[in-house]
Parts: C-alpha cells; sequence; structure tokens
C-alpha cells in the first residue's frame, strides 16, 4: 500500500495541484488532463476499487463530487462534464486506488459519446434477468 501513488499523494509525499481537501477525500487535477480543469476525486482511505470501497464513504463521495463539479464548471466555463469511474483494468483502471473523474465538457470539444449497441430479439429480458438474479 505504501507504493500506491494516490496514497503517496493524500500523505502528501508526492506533489499534486489540490482543489479540494475534507476528512474523507482530496481532489487534485489530472496530470495528463481530457480537458484542462479534469480533476479527480480520491478517497483518503485505499480501496483498490469502487467494489472495496468503504460503505460510509459510498454516501458521502457524491457530496465531494458535486460540490467540486459546481466549482470546475465555473471556473473552466464549461458547458457540461462528464463523471466517470473506471472499475478495473477491463474498463481503463490505472492506479489501483478508487478515483473518480470529473471531466469539463465544452459543446466543440470534438469529443464523441460512446458508440450504442444493440440488443437481439429477447437478449435484453435475458440479461435484466440475470442482473436481477443477483440483487
Ligand atoms: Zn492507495
Amino acid at each position: 500500500m505504501d507504493e500506491c501513488l494516490f496514497c503517496r499523494i493524500v500523505k502528501g509525499e508526492i506533489p499534486s495541484f489540490k482543489v479540494y481537501e475534507d476528512k474523507e477525500f482530496i481532489a487534485f487535477l489530472d496530470i495528463g488532463p481530457v480537458n484542462k480543469g479534469h480533476t479527480l476525486i480520491v478517497p483518503k482511505t485505499h480501496s483498490e476499487t469502487f467494489m472495496h470501497m468503504d460503505e460510509n464513504e459510498l454516501g458521502k463521495v457524491m457530496h465531494a463530487v458535486q460540490k467540486v463539479a459546481n466549482a470546475i464548471l465555473k471556473a473552466t466555463k464549461a458547458d457540461g462534464f462528464n463523471l466517470m469511474l473506471n472499475n478495473k483494468k477491463a474498463a481503463g483502471q490505472v492506479i489501483d486506488h478508487t478515483h473518480f473523474h470529473i471531466i469539463p465538457r465544452f459543446h466543440n470539444d470534438g469529443f464523441k459519446h460512446w458508440p450504442q449497441g444493440k440488443y437481439a430479439d429477447g437478449e435484453a429480458g435475458k440479461i435484466a434477468t440475470e442482473i436481477k438474479r443477483f440483487l
């Protein structure tokens, strides 16, 4: 855990452009921003993925996200933002410490939304049933 980049940023061992901090979370600029102002919200307690995140923090993180996103919108004069969480390598998670991306977006920033697929006949019902089985 000592090697975790974000734990080291939380401890102040590695500098960051910190924009927000409270008891449970810090927010700092992503050093490789999609758009300028792209910010990461990071729980101070290490958890490898969202699925491992402390239950108590789960209830609070969205308050921090909303607060920081509001400031980003004002500071960057963005037209909107994306809130993203990459969970595990297959989904693009690079640092194994839970983090939320707030990415300011502009009408003409040129980024495309994800492509949309289609379900075959009966497929959506089967998948919905399978998901519900585990809830
Ligand atoms: Zn960590």
